[in-house]
């Protein structure tokens, strides 16, 4: 092969390749997908306390999930469920405060009442034994406390002001239209919180997050600025039965609509990635590119070592479905330092 007279022809070549390849290239490295501690390090450490946030912060995650609740005293508290008894010791301090259901809502109970409670791993409250075996051991032993969302911001501030990090609050208000219901506006109250506090700007480093698609429509016109996540679950997550709207919100519409308000779209893993019959492979499911070409980023939820979703036979499987296959933009872990360690040893932080 006489090269001298390819050489044109090679440099055509490869000038082509790198035009074509440059904006991959770019593209490539811009694609720094972003952890979000579930619950802080909630795989380690029982969810929501504030030792949990103190280890997902260190373990390099990029942000922190809160679930917010009301108490009776118009406080937020960083919650998951909006009633006490399958994280704390409610029931043995305080006997018989419950509603006709058999449940203890937070918002029957002060902010002084529900810091006196204790936190534990997270419990069946009719069995009593705790739904990760594996985790921290279930008991009342440790000074455990629920949080404020005040407290945790501080918390969080005060962790980027020692390090020179910038870890980022992911919030999710908890059941808007039952605290509405009760009399009490969530939603405002939420938002001014985290305005306060410096996070109602465009590029704040604050997400809501929210599984009441009215709520969400709602956060932009109460003048949220700041990234907001739609979250969908087929099954529903709300106190009203929102099962055939979170339907609809997988269909190419449904998205099309969500894409008006929100910014991110963040299914439930399996609505993403959808597991086969016999549950030993999986395939994606078409919202995937409909939120891309509706200009949305994914999220998704929930990665965690000890339960892997189904379709996957490992961990490793499962980062590459996510962060190489799908390439999505975000993932909630209970265990951070897992996809934080995936991320790294990829490349791709
Ligand atoms: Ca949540």
């Amino acid at each position: 092969m006489n090269f001298r007279k390819h050489i044109p022809v090679l440099t055509v070549l490869v000038t082509m390749l790198c035009v074509v390849c440059l904006p991959c290239a770019a593209k490539a490295a811009d694609y720094k997908p972003a952890v979000a501690a579930h619950r802080g390090a909630s795989g380690y450490l029982p969810e929501h306390t504030l030792e949990a946030k103190a280890m997902a912060y260190a373990m390099g995650a990029d942000y922190i999930e809160q679930d917010v609740v009301f108490t009776k005293d118009n406080v937020l508290v960083v919650l998951h469920d909006h009633t006490l008894e399958t994280t704390t010791d409610v029931e043995a301090k305080f006997p018989g405060r419950h509603r006709d259901d058999g449940s203890y809502y937070a918002i029957d109970f002060t902010l002084s009442e529900i810091k006196s409670l204790l936190v534990t791993e997270r419990f069946d409250a009719k069995t009593g034994e705790a739904v990760f075996a594996g985790r921290f051991p279930k008991g009342f032993g440790i000074d455990f406390r629920v949080p404020t969302l005040e407290e945790e911001i501080i918390l969080i501030q005060g962790l980027n002001k020692a390090t020179g990090k910038n870890t980022g609050l992911y919030v999710e208000v908890k059941e808007p239209e039952f605290h509405e219901r009760e009399g009490k506006p969530i939603m405002e109250a939420v938002i001014e919180l985290l305005s306060r506090y410096g996070y109602n700007e465009e590029d704040a480093n604050a997400i809501l997050q929210i599984f009441d698609f009215d709520a969400v429509k709602k956060s932009r016109a109460l003048g949220w600025k700041a990234p907001l996540a739609m979250l969908v679950d087929m099954d529903g997550q709300n106190l009203v039965d929102d099962k055939d709207i979170h339907k609809w919100l997988l269909t190419e519409e449904g998205v099309k609509e969500v894409s008006r308000y929100a910014s991110i779209y963040a299914p439930w893993f399996s609505h993403l990635a959808v597991p086969s019959e016999d549950g030993k492979s999986w395939t994606t499911a078409p919202c995937l590119k409909w939120a891309r070409d509706a200009g949305m980023k994914v999220h998704t939820w929930t990665h965690r070592t000890d339960r892997l979703a189904g379709g996957f036979a490992s961990e490793e499987a499962m980062f590459d479905a996510i962060f190489k296959e799908m390439k999505l933009d975000g993932l909630f872990s209970d265990f951070p330092d897992r996809p934080v360690e995936y991320l790294n040893k990829n490349g791709l932080r």
